[in-house]
C-alpha cells in the first residue's frame, strides 16, 4: 500500500492546486501581502498592502461621493507638483472629496512585483516597465493610518498595461474596481523623445492625465470624450496630451454635474 499513500498524497497536491485555480477565476484576482514603508503627509508609517491581480472580468460595484483621495506617489514628486495636482483636483472637482492626501511610498522592496516587469527597446535605449496591476490596490490597504478609498498613484517608471496586452509606455491607466489609477511620468518627459527637458509641459501633462484618469474612476467608465480638446478624449500620443486642454468639455462636466445631484453635493 506504500505506492498508494504516495499516488494518494500526489492526488491531494494536485487536487489542491486544481482548487486554488479554480477559487482564483471564480474570484477574478490573486493576492499577494507586501510591507511596505510609507510617509503619509511627510510622517513615516508602515504598511502592509495586498497586491491584487486581475485574472477574470471585473465586476461593477456601487460608489459614493464624497470620498477620501490618496495621492500615492510611488517616486517622489517636485512640492510643486504635488500643490498643482491638489489645487486642480479641487478646482474641477471639489465636492467630490473630502480630503486630498499626500502618499510617498518610495521605499518598495526590489522584489515589488518583480515577474510583472517587461524589457523594451526604444531606439537605443533599454526600458524596463513594469504591469500597471503592480500599483493597483494600494488605497483600501492604507485605511487604518490615513482613509483614503480612492488613489491617484505616479511612477517615474514606464508601464504597460496588465489589461491590453499590446498598450506599453502608457500615460495612465485607471482601474475602477480597486478604485486605483496609474499615471507615468516617462513618457511624459520630452527627453524620452530626446528633446530638452521642459518641467513646465511636464507638469501640464501631468495635470491632464492626473483629471483624465480621475475622470475615468468617478465616472466610473472606461469611455473616452469625443472631444479633442476635453481631457477625457483618448490620447495615443503625447503630442495629443498637449492639444487637449486642461478641462471637461460640457458633456464630460454634465455627467460630473450628474454625480452632484445623486449625492446631493
Ligand atoms: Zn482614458
Ligand atoms: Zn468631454
Amino acid at each position: 500500500m506504500k505506492a498508494s499513500v504516495a499516488l494518494q498524497t500526489k492526488l491531494i497536491f494536485q487536487l489542491n492546486r486544481f482548487y486554488n485555480y479554480l477559487h482564483r477565476k471564480v474570484n477574478g484576482f490573486s493576492q499577494k501581502t507586501r510591507t511596505f514603508a510609507v510617509r503619509v503627509q511627510g510622517i513615516p508609517h508602515r504598511v502592509k498592502i495586498k497586491i491584487i491581480s486581475f485574472l477574470g472580468t471585473p465586476r461593477p460595484v456601487f460608489r459614493t461621493f464624497p470620498r477620501h483621495l490618496a495621492i500615492v506617489a510611488f517616486s517622489p514628486l517636485p512640492n510643486h507638483f504635488q500643490h498643482a495636482i491638489a489645487v486642480t483636483i479641487s478646482r474641477f472637482l471639489n465636492e467630490l472629496f473630502y480630503s486630498i492626501r499626500y502618499v510617498e511610498a518610495t521605499d518598495v522592496p526590489a522584489t515589488f512585483h518583480a515577474k510583472n516587469v517587461r524589457e523594451r527597446k526604444r531606439g537605443t535605449r533599454d526600458f524596463r516597465l513594469r504591469g500597471t496591476n503592480t500599483f493597483y490596490g494600494f488605497g483600501r490597504q492604507m485605511e487604518e493610518i490615513t482613509p483614503a478609498d480612492i488613489v491617484l498613484a505616479y511612477t517615474e517608471e514606464p508601464i504597460f498595461s496588465n489589461t491590453y496586452k499590446k498598450a506599453e509606455f502608457l500615460f495612465g491607466e485607471a482601474n475602477r474596481i480597486l478604485d486605483s489609477s496609474i499615471i507615468s511620468l516617462a513618457p511624459l518627459r520630452e527627453e524620452f523623445y530626446g528633446r530638452t527637458q521642459n518641467n513646465r509641459l511636464l507638469l501640464e501633462r501631468v495635470l491632464k492625465e492626473s483629471l483624465h484618469e480621475l475622470g475615468h474612476q468617478i465616472l466610473y467608465s472606461i469611455d473616452h470624450c469625443l472631444d479633442p480638446s476635453c481631457v477625457m478624449n483618448f490620447s495615443r500620443e503625447v503630442g495629443d496630451v498637449d492639444r487637449k486642454r486642461l478641462a471637461f468639455c460640457p458633456d464630460c462636466l454634465e455627467k460630473i454635474g450628474l454625480l452632484h445631484a445623486r449625492f446631493n453635493l
